[in-house]
């Protein structure tokens, strides 16, 4: 049956910044079918929910994570990242395997679905199980298998995980930093990416420690160890890019290279500040995430998008920087750019996926509503999300999850935090 959303205030998302009053957006398998005045929208026999004049908006797409990292939630806090990777790498070599993954990604998908969000760019590991867990749930998972200089939980060398990709390749490369891997290393995944036109994603220039150590090791910066392996562009999402000089950010502009902006993890492990406005001046897309729940600590992009707004306000002196309507782009239409999928989500229009979120129209918070798009990122938390589509499925139905035994999961994942 089709569902009709009716008397909606419809955030479309769109490039014109389009939102409709008084509207109803007709949902029929993964996708809008219609979109428009409630009036002169045909409803008949829909499955009606009414938003009561709440707010609708496309779902929010996280362009880096680490999912399965709720299981470390708060094991490694209050250090850098220096610090923070020395408690964390043996954690996971001692104590993950694919049971893990499920549990962790299963909690991510849980925590995602109620702040909003339908879609994430992943680096993990086991990303076959994490894909055939998140498919079941009805999340949308980004990622591919993740290459680093060092034997991993699930892949004994570079060799091993470059056989198994050649055999059974992926739409994405994952590859885990410029400081993790040799140039050599890079290149031998760049061909490989190369190779089977595959998209690419790499933590680059987060701390400025990183930047020294490659500096150290190569005579260059991460960003021109990359550009030398071939590793920007349209089809890479760089994560943080924090580090960055001016020639950086405008080589990241003229190769129309994606930057994940994660401002919480940037925020808690002091690594400092994203030069958004000037990646969009430059002409890179510049997208949202929430880097993993063990440094960040949590999967909400509201915050995201409110820190991110913030920051870059702060960081210029400038309160006219990064409007409320750029970074719910960044978290939506910029985020499915990213990620490749433009043409089919993180816009509200019809026959694109139905990956949207109704926000509680009695919430203290979001009255009145002067401007919708600022009321989404400056004042709606994941507390305000009632309803959440993925692909057309009711994921989050009054509030509640409705694809997920989250106690089961809780459980489980309690289990496997006693023996952190
Ligand atoms: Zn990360």
């Amino acid at each position: 049956m089709n569902t009709a959303i009716i008397n909606a205030t419809v955030v479309t998302g769109d490039e014109d910044n389009t939102v409709l009053f008084g509207a109803t957006i007709v949902i029929s398998g993964n996708s809008i079918d219609a979109i428009g005045p409630t009036a002169s929208v045909n409803t008949d026999g829909c499955d009606i929910v009414d938003a009561r004049g709440g707010i609708v908006h496309p779902a929010l797409i996280n362009a880096h994570s680490h999912l399965a990292m709720t299981l470390f939630r708060g094991v490694a806090d209050d250090r850098n990242l220096e610090a923070f990777l020395a408690r964390i790498f043996p954690l996971e070599a001692a104590l993950l395997d694919e049971s893990a993954i499920r549990t962790g990604i299963s909690l991510a998908i849980a925590e995602s679905f109620l702040a909003g969000s339908v879609r994430a760019l992943d680096m993990y590991f086991w990303p076959e199980v994490a894909v055939e867990t998140a498919a079941s749930l009805g999340f949308s998972l980004n990622t591919g298998p993740t290459f680093i200089g060092f034997p991993s939980p699930d892949t004994a060398s570079i060799a091993v995980g470059l056989e198994r990709f050649e055999a059974s390749p992926w739409e994405w490369v994952v590859a885990h930093g410029t400081y993790t891997m040799t140039e050599e290393e890079l290149g031998l995944v760049a061909d490989l990416r190369q190779r089977h036109e595959a998209r690419f994603t790499i933590h680059a220039a987060e701390t400025e420690a990183e930047v020294q150590d490659v500096v150290e090791k190569t005579g260059k910066r991460p960003i021109g160890v990359l550009h030398d392996a071939g590793l920007l562009g349209l089809t890479s999402v760089l994560a943080h890019g924090v580090w960055l000089t001016n020639d950086e950010v405008a080589l990241l502009g003229a190769t129309r290279t994606a930057v994940a902006h994660c401002p919480l993890s940037n925020m808690k492990l002091a690594s400092g500040f994203c030069r958004v406005t000037d990646l969009l001046a430059a002409g890179a897309t510049v997208a949202l995430g929430t880097d993993g729940p063990a440094s960040s600590n949590d999967l909400d992009l509201y915050q995201a998008m409110r820190m991110a707004a913030l920051m870059a306000k702060v960081n210029s002196g400038d309160a006219t920087a990064l409007p409320a309507s750029e970074v719910l782009a960044m978290a939506t239409r910029h985020g499915a750019a990213a990620l490749g999928v433009g043409d089919s989500t993180g816009v509200l229009k019809v026959g694109f996926d139905a990956d949207l979120v109704v926000l509680d129209a009695s919430s203290p918070a979001l009255n009145p509503v002067h401007d919708p798009v600022s009321a989404i990122v400056y004042a709606a938390s994941r507390a305000d999300v009632v309803e959440v589509w993925s692909r057309g499925r009711r994921v989050v139905e009054r509030g509640q999850l409705a694809t997920i035994d989250l106690a089961a999961v809780i459980e489980a994942a309690k289990v496997f935090a006693a023996r952190c």
